[in-house]
């Protein structure tokens, strides 16, 4: 979502409405998600607050993650409120830490959404709270399945064996 902001760039109080569709970048995302549908919209403004611009807004949408826990596919949605300053780079700013430096008059906006989205997000996601995960051993899912992997029986015939190398 690309911006041209040279309408409120150079008079102070303007502001302009942004709105649309929000794209990702999919290499920044991790293999277990979030993958983002394409239903995520961002709607808001930009305003000149004096040699800053002021990126004001909500995304919201849909995205696919797995469980942590089971890797199962879950769905959920988010909804994010958020406020970005962005400096012009021939402006002089004294903290260039607490903005964000465009060039020229034209603003990209889904690298901005997009990390905005990510630092809101969990870090991990859990079908439930007591989901009991996938057995490490055999990969069972131990949700469903109960398997054999972890209970310390010893077959009979082994163990005559076993007593064996442990007296040696
Ligand atoms: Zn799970
Ligand atoms: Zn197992």
């Amino acid at each position: 979502m690309l911006v041209d902001v040279s309408s409120v760039l150079k008079v102070e109080g303007e502001s302009i409405s942004v709105s649309g569709k929000v794209c990702f970048s999919q290499d920044s995302l991790s293999k277990a998600g979030p993958f983002f549908h394409d239903d995520v919209v961002f709607s808001g403004s930009i305003t000149n607050i004096g040699n800053v611009l002021e990126l004001k807004g909500n995304v919201g949408g849909t995205f696919t993650v797995l469980c942590a826990r089971c890797m199962k596919e879950l769905e959920k949605t988010f909804d994010i409120d958020f406020t970005e300053l962005l400096v012009n780079s021939t402006d002089d700013v004294s903290d260039k830490d607490a903005v964000l430096v465009f060039e020229g008059h034209e603003i990209e906006l889904d690298d901005i959404i997009e990390s905005n989205i990510l630092v809101n997000l969990s870090l991990k996601y859990l079908c439930s709270d007591d989901c009991k995960g996938l057995c490490p051993a055999c990969g069972a899912d131990r949700n469903v399945t109960d398997c054999d992997c972890g209970k310390d029986e010893i077959d009979p015939r082994m163990a005559g064996l076993k007593n064996l190398l442990i007296d040696e």
